[in-house]
């Protein structure tokens, strides 16, 4: 579930689409495509 970019800043694909999310906050993603949202709330998926 984890990806790297070509920095050193990770990026993780959405659960929902696949699409590429990108990093609002500290543990909060949110998914450009499709606007799914995750928290550190969803430990387990990708924390
Ligand atoms: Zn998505």
């Amino acid at each position: 579930m984890q990806v790297k970019n070509a920095g050193d800043e990770q990026t993780y694909a959405c659960l929902v689409c696949g699409h590429a999310m990108f990093k609002m906050q500290a543990c909060h993603l949110k998914c450009p495509n499709c606007g799914a949202e995750m928290d550190c709330s969803d430990k387990g998926f990708i924390w």
